[in-house]
C-alpha cells in the first residue's frame, strides 16, 4: 500500500496575526509553524493503515526550505520519506498542480490531504488534485477503511453521515474522525532521532501561481459585550433594533 500524505506548514493556531510591508505580506517574524491539524489526522490514519496493511508512507509539501522543520516532524511521527516541492505556494490550483505533477507516475494507492488548510482555508486542493489525476475524491472524510483495492469511507452530509465506496486510487480529505484526537501520533525521542536521517527529497516546482492580491486586512475588532438584565426584554428588543440592527 503506497500512501501519499500532503502536509501543509501553517502558523500555530495561537498565532497573533500581523502583516508587514504595508499590509502586503503575512508577518512571519516570531511565528511558530506546525503541521496543518487536519493533515495530522490524515497522517495518523496513514500510519495505522501502514501498520495493518504494510507499505510505505510518503509526505509531500509545496514550500520553501523554511517548511523543513514541519516536514521533519511528519517524519518523526512515522512517515518513511518526504518530498518538498521547492516553490512559494501562492494559490490552490498551483499547489494541486505541483502535487499532481509529482504524484502522477508514482503509483500511489491512496492520497490523503487535510479537508482544508487552517491559514488560507481554501478547501480546494483535494478536489483539484483528484481532478488533475483523474481519480475520485471524498471531502471531508471522517472514516476510511481499505479492503483490497476498495476504500469504504464516511463523509458528512446535512444532518448525518454518508457511507461511500470507491476503487483505489483516490484522494481522501481528512478531518477529525479519520482518527480521534486521542489517536493522534506524537513524535517520541526515537522518532525524532530517526527523522534526522530519513530521506527528504527536494524537487523544483514547475507550476506558476495565479493569485494576485493587493493588501491584507484584519477583521474589525469585536465590540464590547453589553449585558441586559434577563427581565428587561423591552431593553433587549430596543438594543437589537437600534444598535445591533438585526430586527
Ligand atoms: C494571496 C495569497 C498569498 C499567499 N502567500 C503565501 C506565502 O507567501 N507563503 C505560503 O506558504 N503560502 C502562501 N499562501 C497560501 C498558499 O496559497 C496555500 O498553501 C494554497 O493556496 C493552498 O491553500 P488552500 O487554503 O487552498 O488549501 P486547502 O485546499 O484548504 O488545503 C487542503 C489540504 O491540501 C493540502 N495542502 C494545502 N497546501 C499545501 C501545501 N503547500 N503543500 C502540501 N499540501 C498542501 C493539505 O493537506 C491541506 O490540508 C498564499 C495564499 C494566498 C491566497
Amino acid at each position: 500500500m503506497k500512501i501519499l500524505v500532503c502536509i501543509s506548514s501553517v502558523p500555530d493556531t495561537t498565532t497573533k496575526i500581523t502583516f508587514a510591508d504595508g499590509n502586503t505580506k503575512f508577518n512571519t517574524a516570531g511565528v511558530q509553524f506546525v503541521i496543518n491539524p487536519y493533515d495530522e489526522f490524515g497522517l495518523s490514519r496513514a500510519m495505522q493503515l501502514k501498520e495493518t496493511l504494510g507499505g510505505n508512507v510518503t509526505t509531500v509539501t509545496v514550500g520553501r526550505a523554511d517548511t523543513e522543520p514541519v516536514i521533519r516532524k511528519a517524519l518523526a511521527i512515522g512517515a518513511d520519506d518526504a518530498v518538498r516541492i521547492d516553490a512559494d505556494p501562492m494559490d490552490s490550483l498551483q499547489v494541486a498542480t505541483e502535487i499532481a505533477n509529482y504524484a502522477k507516475d508514482k503509483g500511489f494507492d491512496l492520497i490523503i490531504t487535510g479537508r482544508e488548510s487552517i491559514d488560507y482555508n481554501g478547501g480546494a486542493v483535494p478536489g483539484m488534485l483528484a481532478e488533475l489525476l483523474g481519480i475520485n475524491s471524498v471531502s471531508p472524510c471522517v472514516k476510511i477503511d481499505i479492503d483490497g483495492t476498495t476504500a469504504t469511507m464516511q463523509t458528512l452530509i446535512d444532518g448525518g453521515k454518508e457511507v461511500v465506496k470507491s476503487a483505489l486510487p483516490l484522494v481522501a480529505a481528512a478531518q477529525k474522525g479519520m482518527v480521534e484526537e486521542s489517536e493522534l501520533r506524537i513524535p517520541n525521542m526515537r522518532g525524532i532521532m530517526a527523522a534526522r536521517t530519513k530521506p527528504l527529497a527536494v524537487i523544483p516546482g514547475s507550476a506558476a501561481g495565479n493569485a494576485k492580491f493587493k493588501t491584507f486586512d484584519l477583521p474589525a475588532p469585536k465590540a464590547a459585550c453589553k449585558m441586559v438584565s434577563a427581565d428587561n426584554v423591552e431593553e433587549l428588543v430596543h438594543l437589537l433594533h437600534t444598535e445591533a440592527k438585526v430586527i
